[in-house]
């Protein structure tokens, strides 16, 4: 389960993150291109955006159920 006091500071702010778990498999990025981005230097992926509508929120749900290592979060601020 993903831990937001562990979260990157690269997330915006917001109910999604991504924390200190990730190992960069790049599935999040692939299933929700809008909202997770991948951050090459340190090797990990971060919320770009939060969503807003109920569509952009279900495919953000698919990012955090394809990620291998429960390293998304929907409980952060
Ligand atoms: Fe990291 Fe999970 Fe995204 Fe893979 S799916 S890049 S492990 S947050």
């Amino acid at each position: 389960m993903a831990d937001k006091t562990a979260k990157w500071d690269l997330n915006v702010s917001g109910a999604f993150y991504v924390d200190d778990q990730c190992i960069a498999c790049d599935a999040c990025v692939a299933e929700a291109p809008n909202f997770f981005e991948m951050e090459d230097t340190e090797g990990h992926a971060f919320v770009k955006k939060q969503p807003s509508s109920e569509k952009e929120i279900e495919e953000c749900i698919n990012a955090l159920n394809a990620c291998p290592v429960e390293a998304i979060g929907q409980d952060g601020e």
